[in-house]
């Protein structure tokens, strides 16, 4: 474990004022001009402001919001030999990262009710070195919960259409689904589901089986695109009936985009979430770099991932996060079939982006904002983040768009060195992090002096 150097009360005694100076702003128009930080809020944006006790120089950068990963899971508490705040935090500040929705998964307890939620929230209180905000879960026999849930300040409820690989985390039966969906219309939150067909991966895994027991192969061939299409499918008309916002995780495919897009053309309130590995690797990458790669939905065909970055790139994804989902590694190795599954990437979600979007596509730096940030505070309502305005937080990512780095194990700051991208370069290094006006992460170390916060949805 990290040494805990934090003090709740480094804040007060902070600079009193912080000038970056001559960074690109990854804002309309991407200015070159001066940001001012004070009390952890921006107070001023400009060309040539006056100079200031701290000066931060961003000449050749460009300033970030700070990243919002809406999904990963740190595993806190009950199972921090998996991850951890502490480490999970610190990988997601040297990955642009000021503040995380942890899941209501994969923690003992899980997060369902009241009691689960504060020892979750107590917990990466203590550690996380970025703020936070958590989801409920929602799972049979836990509607009742949802209210209190609510009242604590979650930013959602989460779902399984399938199995969720843990058995105190079962999966929604529709009506436990749509029960909760209009239950959290009523407490005016979405619903984050992860939609795969119980009975088509199930049926489909024996199957395949009964010839191809535990490869790479049989594994993809259980959870065809269908599954995710026919999940799809069922809770946005789910949604849809009971008036619900919908929030749908990790899509896999451009078909699967597409058939959100269609119901929310339809009527349903719904926002599409991707994630940096279905926009990096192919089912190609599983076989090759085998449980590392392992991950449900899986990783797709090149023909689905290009047509994901079609979707994307023509503004009908909403969000990307990380589903940082790690293990040990005795669950990362050996048999594919027993092995967890998980991808462990949230330090590389903007390498991702940076790379494959904005060099290799042309993807704007304010669509890769949007996409990261904007859109991730909008749709959660989380006040006072996801942008660089005066007056919001000062949670910023200083990137040199043009630097590229191979990402080696001992870059990752996550408590297993084990993620897909080792291996890989990326054009795009986060030289800088900086949460509510400290700076977090500087030049591939971890600085941070205090926690950080507890945030919650603003749902006036
Ligand atoms: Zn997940």
């Amino acid at each position: 474990m990290p040494e805990c150097i934090f003090s709740k009360t480094w804040a007060a005694s902070m600079p009193d004022r912080t000038v970056i100076r001559g960074g690109t702003l990854v804002i309309t128009g991407l200015p070159q001009a001066d940001v001012a930080m004070e009390g952890g809020r921006i107070v001023a944006m400009g060309p040539d402001l006056a100079a200031a006790p701290v000066e931060i120089d961003a000449r050749g950068l460009h300033v970030f919001p700070g990243l919002i990963d809406v999904h990963l899971h740190f595993n806190e508490p009950g199972r921090t030999e998996w991850e951890g705040a502490a480490t999970g935090s610190r990988a997601l500040a040297a990955g642009g990262g000021t503040l995380f929705f942890d899941m209501p998964l994969n923690s003992t307890p899980c997060t369902v009710n009241a009691a689960a939620f504060d020892q979750k929230r107590a917990a990466l209180a203590e550690s996380a070195i970025t703020d936070f905000a958590l989801w409920g879960g929602l799972i049979p026999g836990n509607v009742p919960e949802m209210a209190e849930l609510a009242d604590r300040g979650v930013v959602g409820f989460k779902a399984f259409l399938c199995d969720s690989g843990l058995p105190e985390f079962p999966r929604a039966d529709d009506l436990t689904l749509f029960d909760g969906l209009r239950e959290a219309a009523r407490l005016g939150l979405p619903v984050a589901v992860h939609a795969e067909s119980q009975e088509i991966t199930q049926g489909m895994a024996h199957a395949v089986a009964a010839q191809d027991r535990g490869t790479a192969r049989a594994f993809l061939a259980s959870r065809p695109v269908i599954a995710e299409l026919e999940a799809i499918q069922r809770a946005t008309l789910l949604a849809r009936e009971a008036g619900a916002k919908l929030h749908i995780v990790h899509v896999s495919s451009g078909r699967g985009v597409a058939l959100a897009a269609e119901a929310r053309a339809r009527g349903t309130d719904v926002s599409i979430e991707t994630c940096a590995h279905y926009l990096f690797f192919t089912e190609e990458d599983v076989e090759r770099l085998g449980p590392v790669a392992k991950c449900a939905p899986p990783l797709r065909h090149a023909s689905e991932q290009n047509s994901l970055w079609q979707q994307l790139i023509s503004g009908v994804v909403d969000i990307v996060a990380s589903d940082h989902s790690p293990a040990p590694p005795g669950m990362k190795t050996g048999d594919f079939g027993r092995a967890w599954g998980g991808i462990a990437g949230v330090q590389s979600t903007l390498a991702v982006l940076c790379e494959r979007g904005y060099h290799d596509r042309g993807l704007s730096p304010e669509r890769i904002a949007s996409l990261v940030a904007g859109e991730p505070a909008r749709r959660f309502r989380i006040p006072g983040k996801g942008g660089i305005a005066v007056g919001a937080d000062a949670d910023l990512a200083l990137v040199d768009l043009s630097r590229s780095l191979r990402l080696k194990p001992e870059h990752l700051m996550q408590r297993h060195a084990l993620s897909p991208y080792v291996g890989s370069s990326f054009r795009g290094n986060v030289v800088r992090t900086i949460r509510r006006g400290e700076t977090i992460f500087l030049s591939g170390e971890i600085v941070a002096r205090s926690v950080g916060e507890f945030v919650r949805p603003s749902l006036s």
